[in-house]
């Protein structure tokens, strides 16, 4: 079994003990690529000093997460621009992550709408694909990215959880896919339903959002790549098809998006 974890937050603090094991059972259990989301100025750089430390296994991805964006934004998105731009920083293979959060408060409301617009148009101006964070804004969110739909390379819709008819509204954007991780096998979960009944799976990349969103029957420990396995045999069952295709397909589509071989 080899697969991609699209989004990770190995660089955080709940790591700082075993990450040098962490990766190692991610390797043994066949994810060949973690990929790193920053959510801030100081995220930025712990998420290039882990990529710097697993070469060719981490990869870094840099923006100014929506639950982030408060008074200070503009200075952190002038810090984070500096870091995507600048001669000796690792290269980044996408923007994010990005988006809109509504979920918990509302108080910065315009900030983050502005925030993300910013965000897109380096992410076409850099074409890079985007990493995209959406909670209660799924509107908002498409509002924006259809301004830029033509010029934008793609992106993935991390942590999807909607239902089809929010699934087909994201496909539309056809160079974009979406985000599956733990939640797929939760028991209230309706995704193992609506996925198969929207989504095709060329249109999936796996992901972890360690060390958050652990998969049954690890719910509520710490999250990590390895245990995306128990995501694969789930979607497995729900498209009736082995789990060597769910990987294979998902690394290819995961390759694709983000411009790796
Ligand atoms: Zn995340």
């Amino acid at each position: 079994m080899n697969y991609i974890d699209t989004h990770c937050h190995l660089d955080g603090e709940e790591f700082a003990e075993d990450r040098d094991a962490v990766v190692q059972r991610a390797r043994e259990a066949g994810c060949t690529r973690i990929f790193l989301p920053a959510i801030d100025v100081k995220s930025c750089h712990t998420v290039l000093d882990v990529c710097a430390h697993y070469p060719g296994y981490c990869y870094p991805m840099l923006g100014l997460h929506p639950e982030e964006v408060k008074a200070d934004w503009r200075q952190q998105l002038d810090d984070i621009k500096g870091l995507l731009t600048s001669a000796n920083c690792q290269q980044p293979i996408a923007i994010g992550e990005v988006g809109l959060d509504y979920y918990w408060s509302r108080e910065f409301e315009q900030e983050q709408l502005q925030a993300f617009e910013e965000q897109v148009k380096w992410a076409v101006e850099m074409q890079l694909p985007l990493m995209i964070h959406c909670r209660k804004a799924q509107n908002e969110m498409v509002a924006i990215l259809k301004r830029y739909a033509r010029e934008l390379p793609g992106g993935v819709f991390h942590c999807f959880t909607g239902n089809e008819q929010e699934a087909r509204q994201l496909l539309e954007f056809d160079r974009f896919v979406l985000g599956i991780g733990g939640v797929l096998t939760f028991k209230k979960s309706h995704l193992p339903e609506v996925l198969p009944a929207s989504v095709s799976l060329d249109r999936i990349v796996l992901e972890t959002d360690a060390p958050y969103m652990a998969p049954v029957p690890m719910r509520g420990k710490r999250n990590e790549s390895a245990y995306i396995r128990h995501v694969v045999v789930r979607m497995a069952e729900a498209y009736g098809v082995s789990e060597e295709e769910i990987c294979r397909q998902t690394t290819a589509t995961a390759e694709r998006i983000f411009h790796l071989s």
